[in-house]
């Protein structure tokens, strides 16, 4: 695993102000030499943002948006959120492309918009990819990744604030995760799109279905940097042993 480990926290539509106080205990372990290089973002609801901010102002924990507009500052767009007011919260990232965003009907041009808009803010992306279960049946699976890499970051010369969560789709809350080996393949194949695109370095992380007791497994995987955890990132004690087990 590379020098400093990503584990995101995506809260999904979970959280409420009372939950906020099981975060205590991750904030004091963080605190201690041995997790230096553990690299904590969370993305709670827009509701939460504010809040958490507060809590972990102290530390080094960064938080982002789940999801922003593509226009950039403001605009009439009942029940949204621009790059600007993600920035203006206090925000560092924004989770892009996710996969219950694209079921939601968020395509390939939409979501490298929402790329190009969020990079000019000055926030960095996680920028979610995977294939469906159907995709990998038919074998789609590299074809899958590498439009949705060549789409969604058209145009992009700078890759310095991407982060890539390679998410098969049919792994994100089902409890089942990739072998050992179609994991390493896919995360090659995403190299190898990557490489074609620029020379420099971006990290890439696994995400579906990560939880406490898997991690021992997940962690052994070549060439990643990170998790994307969603639901086991909405129970702290989880998410702590998440931390505890990749770096013992
Ligand atoms: C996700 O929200 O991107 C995710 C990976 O969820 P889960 O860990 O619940 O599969």
């Amino acid at each position: 695993m590379t020098n400093n480990i990503y584990f995101v926290a995506n809260w999904k539509m979970y959280g409420s102000i009372s939950s906020l106080n099981s975060l205590n205990k991750l904030i004091k372990l963080i605190k201690k030499k041995k997790y230096k290089k553990a690299k904590i973002i969370y993305f709670p609801p827009f509701t939460l943002i504010h809040s958490l901010i507060i809590k972990f102002k102290k530390t080094k924990i960064s938080i982002g948006g789940q999801n922003c507009h593509q226009i950039e500052n403001y605009g009439s767009f009942t029940g949204s959120i621009s790059p600007k007011m993600l920035k203006d919260l206090g925000c560092k990232y924004v989770i892009l492309g996710h996969s219950e965003n694209r079921d939601a009907g968020e395509n390939d041009n939409l979501i490298n918009n929402k790329i190009k808009i969020a990079l000019k803010k000055k926030l960095k992306i996680i920028f979610c990819i995977g294939e469906s279960l159907n995709q990998k049946r038919k074998k789609a699976t590299f074809s899958i990744l590498k439009k949705q890499i060549n789409k969604g970051l058209n145009g992009i010369k700078n890759f310095s604030n991407i982060i890539i969560a390679y998410e098969p789709v049919w792994s994100i809350g089902t409890g089942i995760i990739p072998k050992t080996e179609e994991l390493e393949s896919n995360i090659k194949l995403i190299k190898k799109i990557l490489h074609k695109k620029t020379k420099q370095k971006i990290p890439i992380l696994y995400g579906g279905s990560v939880n406490d007791l898997n991690i021992s497994k997940l962690k052994n995987v070549d060439g990643i940097s990170g998790f994307l955890v969603g639901s086991a990132s909405q129970n702290s004690k989880k998410f702590i042993d998440i931390i505890k087990k990749t770096i013992n």
